[in-house]
């Protein structure tokens, strides 16, 4: 069993890593080539990213909603403070979403990456 500063050091290594977007294993490759392209392999640990089931990343899914809420909301509850409209409200938040959706669409995987590596380091 790791000593509790292990603990706390290997905790703040994979936070740096998610930040970073780094490869969930080794938590130094580049996860992403581009904005919406991702590696197929870790070019450090040489991980493969997607596993070999169909639908790998629907799980991502999830955290990309969650993502989205957390963006979404503040602004609009701030545009619905201050007397605006729905219409407008929603125009907003959709133009903020679309233009955060590389950052969203990367974040989501990398989250989903590194909580699948926690369950199943294989
Ligand atoms: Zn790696």
């Amino acid at each position: 069993m790791p000593a509790p500063g292990q603990v706390q050091f290997q905790q703040r290594m994979r936070f740096k890593a998610i930040l970073k977007r780094r490869c969930p294993r080794c938590l130094r490759g580049q996860v992403f080539a581009s904005a919406f392209r991702m590696r197929r392999n870790c070019g450090v640990c040489d991980r493969r990213f997607e596993r070999q089931e169909p639908g790998y990343f629907v799980g991502a899914l999830y955290f990309a909603y969650g993502l989205a809420v957390l963006l979404g909301a503040p602004p609009a509850a701030c545009l619905w403070w201050h007397g605006f409209s729905m219409g407008v409200n929603a125009l907003v938040i959709t133009g903020e979403l679309i233009i955060l959706s590389p950052w969203i669409f990367q974040y989501s995987r990398i989250l989903f990456l590194h909580l699948d590596q926690l369950f199943d380091p294989t």
